[in-house]
């Protein structure tokens, strides 16, 4: 009986390097027309994230260097099929390899420092998770720039969900 593997998926180097290189030769076939459309969408989503990326660094600069919990060591932290079709649609080159082998193990990006690479190239649920610390931050955010925080988030997570639904519809 065929069983659905359990995540994280593609931890060995061999799988890593297949589900890239599947998704770069997808992504980059002439014969797939409207993927220029995607190209596009991924790059909008680009530039919003790093938009995010500097009210997020804000953000992290006021709770993450007393945190006692940090969320990087969390188990469920690995790039999954949408991550790695934003980072190909992007034009971006594929991180390394999986963020962890196993589920026991931390993320392999990160360091003493936080984390090592762009935002734009982590799993999005890095960008997305916003922790009981933050939350009561934002609650409190009734002023200017930093309001847009809110706003950026919700407009990636509609951007991240439609990109690979219009993918699927547009390769299957
Ligand atoms: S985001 Fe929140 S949970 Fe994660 S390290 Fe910073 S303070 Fe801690
Ligand atoms: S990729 Fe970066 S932000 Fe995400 S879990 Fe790893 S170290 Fe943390």
């Amino acid at each position: 009986m065929h069983t659905k593997p359990e995540p994280p998926y593609w931890t060995s180097e061999e799988s890593w390097q297949a589900v890239n290189q599947s998704l770069f030769k997808l992504v980059n076939d002439p014969a797939l027309k409207g993927m220029e459309n995607l190209k596009a969408s991924a790059m909008a989503m680009a530039e919003e994230m790093n938009k995010l990326d500097k009210l997020m660094e804000k953000l992290c600069q006021r709770t993450c260097p007393d945190c006692l919990g940090v969320c990087c060591l969390a188990k469920n932290i690995y790039y999954d099929f949408s991550d790695l079709l934003y980072i190909q649609l992007s034009q971006d080159k594929a991180p390394r390899r999986q963020t962890r082998k196993g589920l026991d193990e931390p993320c392999c990006y990160l360091t003493p420092r936080g984390c090592s690479i762009p935002r734009n190239r982590r799993p999005f649920i890095c960008s997305w998770f916003i922790c009981s610390d933050q939350e009561e931050i934002i609650s409190r955010m009734l002023w200017g720039k930093e309001r847009g925080l809110i706003k950026s988030l919700d407009k990636l997570l509609v951007m991240h969900r439609d990109l690979e639904k219009d993918f699927i519809s547009l390769a299957c």
